[in-house]
């Protein structure tokens, strides 16, 4: 069917470069681009051979002239932006002066202030009106499957929705002391931050990691859950009418938890700039260069990770509650493409918001959050490229 570019050479883009090998009629030829070439290089290595062509590139996507230039030259019809969500807005402003899709899974966040927010993404949503093209916004698992489940839920279950908890719970043990499963930098950042839900028409602050509860989940068992901001929080909120309160949760360790103080204790966590030995270095990108590798975290991680949403509403003039969920085993991701399961979760839904717009089924001009396309393909295709899910019409509910 045609070319996707992928931009990224990391834990998810590894993951998505894998599954899109598995769908050749659709990815006939992808293109692995990075920063870090023998990055690329090692993903093409592990999956060439198939029936989907594939080449690798270097790219540094802060530039969008260069991001141009590649696009021109391997001429796909969609980007799948899987670097770090610095990069979303050259990517954007590249697919707009090429004629080309764009995909990511992660809001743009300006480096320089830990905010993370649509409004910088949703401004262009005239110019890819205009131009005919298709941007879908945060298609990982969170954002991502969170969104197109709540889409579900709303299409098959619900008359009206009222509230809904997003649960993120990781039952996975890498081994190491002190890890993250996903790029250091942004994971950090975004666990220190406030948390934030949303609540009748209006955001209410909490301070990092202050709210928390116990919840049992299905496969890992009880586990603390923590309140957090995330994303697709922002979004919900605007596109599920009726909603009176949305809520995301996260379940760490007390030994992450505890590693984390310290680290912030003793300004690790930092994003602010400070001079050492006569050069400027940020002490949070210093700290990701001496944690783990995310990528290096597959072959040792064991468990599984459960990721859903706790929907409360009425169907018909009656109460409903319906939780949707997915649980993913480490172990067997790393045994189909040799990640762990939070580059899997991420990963797969990447491919499956690709390959639904590169078949014409979530093709529409603009700028759109996945809840607002039909949720049935998508769905589909969870069952069918690894992330089966699973519901639960009398779930426990967080008070
Ligand atoms: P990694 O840090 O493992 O990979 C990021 C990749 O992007 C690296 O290969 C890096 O290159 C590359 N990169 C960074 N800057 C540039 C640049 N200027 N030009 C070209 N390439 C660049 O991150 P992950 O794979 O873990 O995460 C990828 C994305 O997925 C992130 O945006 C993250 O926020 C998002 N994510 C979304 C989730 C969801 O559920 N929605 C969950 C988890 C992650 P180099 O190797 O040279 O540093």
């Amino acid at each position: 069917m045609g070319k996707a570019l992928i931009i990224g050479a990391g834990g998810v883009a590894s993951v998505v470069a894998h599954k899109c090998c598995q769908v050749p009629d659709v990815f006939e030829e992808i293109c692995i681009a990075s920063r870090t070439l023998s990055k690329c290089e090692a993903i093409k290595d592990k999956i060439d051979g198939g029936k989907t062509k594939v080449s690798v590139a270097q790219v540094d996507a802060d530039n969008t002239q260069e991001v141009i230039e590649l696009i021109n030259s391997f001429n796909p019809e969609i980007v799948i932006n899987v670097a770090l969500p610095y990069q979303d807005l050259t990517i954007m402003d590249a697919c707009l002066a090429t004629g080309v899709h764009y995909l990511d899974t992660a809001n743009y966040e300006p480096p320089e202030t830990a905010k993370f927010e649509y409004k910088w993404q949703w401004e262009y949503k005239q110019k890819f009106e205009e131009a005919g093209l298709t941007a879908l916004l945060g298609s990982g698992f969170d954002p991502g499957v969170t969104g197109v489940f709540t889409a579900y839920a709303q299409k098959h279950h619900f008359d009206e929705i009222n509230y809904i908890d997003i649960v993120d719970a990781n039952g996975g043990d890498h081994g190491y002391p002190f890890a993250t499963n996903f790029n250091p930098e942004i994971n950090i950042r975004e666990i220190t931050a406030n948390g934030r839900y949303w609540e009748k028409g209006k955001w209410v602050e909490t301070p990092p990691l202050s709210e928390k509860r116990e919840y049992d989940l299905d496969q890992i068992g009880p586990k603390n859950i923590y309140l957090l901001y995330h994303e697709e929080l922002e979004s919900l909120a605007v596109n599920i009418k009726g909603l009176k309160r949305i809520r995301f949760w996260m379940t760490f360790s007390d030994n992450y938890l505890n590693h984390l103080k310290v680290l912030e204790n003793v300004g690790m966590t930092s994003i602010e700039p400070i001079n050492y030995e006569g050069k400027e270095i940020i002490p949070l990108q210093f700290l990701k260069e001496i944690l783990p590798d995310p990528a290096s975290l597959g072959p040792r991680t064991k468990g599984k990770t459960n990721i859903g949403c706790i929907i409360q509403g009425t169907k018909d003039g009656k109460p409903k509650t319906y939780y949707v969920y997915n649980i993913c085993d480490h172990q067997e991701c790393y045994r189909e493409v040799g990640s762990q399961a939070i580059s899997y979760t991420t990963g797969v839904p990447a491919m499956i918001g690709a390959m639904l717009i590169m078949k014409g089924q979530w093709k529409r001009p603009g700028v759109y959050n996945v809840e607002e396309f039909d949720p049935d393909p998508f769905m589909d295709a969870l069952n069918k490229y690894g992330l089966p899910w699973q519901e639960n019409f009398s779930p426990t509910l967080i008070d």
